[in-house]
């Protein structure tokens, strides 16, 4: 959670429904299925629930207990920290964020005791607040109500501006925040954004994130051996990437892409009932 705010959309706490933590590190484990990041965000909050005193000990003895397990065999990417004071911010167990805020101490900041410090996490903000537009921050801030999916969309800018620009060439005009209210199209806008979880090309095991393949402490972008099959790059080559596909043969693109063209008709109409 950051206390200021100076954008015109507040990604990392949006509203009521949802949130974002992902730069706290919460997906940056081997298992980042969302029964272990939610256990995980559990284990913290419930240890450092703010109604039970948060001692500069008690704070102590969580990071010893927790940060070099967060930080070993258990992660992911080995240059992201994972921070063991992220957990549920509300009783609902909708919004993630920082135990650690002074909105949940009575005005008390305890991010000193945090690994970045009170000053880097306060002052940090993704390059999605600067890279995405205020309408494609919105198309997904209006159509994700669950903080699982939300912290893993919000910060894939190559799937947002993906879906976005096709769907708007599709429609003639950019998406307007004002037309994502309808149920209708709130759903099938939701089903690019449930890929994250269940697309069904995307790269088995752990050394991948995103469009991201994990070399020791480097990265390099997963390919898609186009000239290999002979064929041109994807028209949904950016969004094909960003859901992390590993493609074993053509026919595996091909049904790719006619999945994608058929979630793009589906919402295409759901737009179009609207005009
Ligand atoms: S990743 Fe970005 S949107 Fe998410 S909490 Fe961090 S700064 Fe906020
Ligand atoms: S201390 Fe910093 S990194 Fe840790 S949860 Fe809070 S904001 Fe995130």
């Amino acid at each position: 959670m950051k206390t200021r705010m100076r954008f015109p959309i507040h990604l990392c706490q949006p509203d009521s429904e949802k949130s974002c933590a992902a730069c706290c590190g919460i997906y940056n484990f081997r298992d980042n299925g969302r029964r272990a990041v939610r256990q995980r965000l559990l284990r913290n909050s419930v240890f450092l629930d703010p109604r039970s005193c948060a001692t500069a000990q008690r704070l102590a003895s969580h990071s010893q207990r927790w940060r070099p397990r967060d930080n070993g065999d258990a992660k992911r990417f080995q240059t992201i920290f994972n921070c063991e004071f992220v957990g549920f911010v509300d009783v609902e167990q909708r919004r993630v964020g920082c135990l650690l805020h002074p909105a949940l101490h009575d005005g008390r900041d305890l991010r000193q005791c945090s690994f970045y410090g009170k000053d880097l996490c306060d002052g940090h903000f993704c390059p999605s607040y600067l890279s995405l537009t205020e309408d494609e921050q919105a198309f997904v801030v209006e159509t994700l109500d669950d903080w699982y999916l939300y912290g893993l969309v919000i910060t894939d800018i190559d799937l947002v501006k993906g879906i976005y620009q096709h769907l708007s060439d599709r429609l003639g005009r950019a998406v307007a925040r004002a037309w994502l209210r309808p149920p209708t199209v709130r759903s099938r806008v939701q089903t690019f954004w449930q890929w994250k979880a269940t697309w069904p090309y995307r790269r088995k095991g752990s050394d991948w994130f995103g469009k991201y393949l994990f070399v020791g402490d480097r990265y390099e972008e997963l390919p898609i051996p186009y000239e290999l099959w002979g064929r041109s790059p994807s028209p949904y080559h950016r969004i094909l990437c960003a859901l992390g596909s590993d493609f074993r043969s053509l026919e595996e693109l091909d049904a790719a892409e006619r999945l994608i063209e058929t979630a793009m008709d589906q919402a295409e109409r759901a737009f179009d009932g609207l005009f």
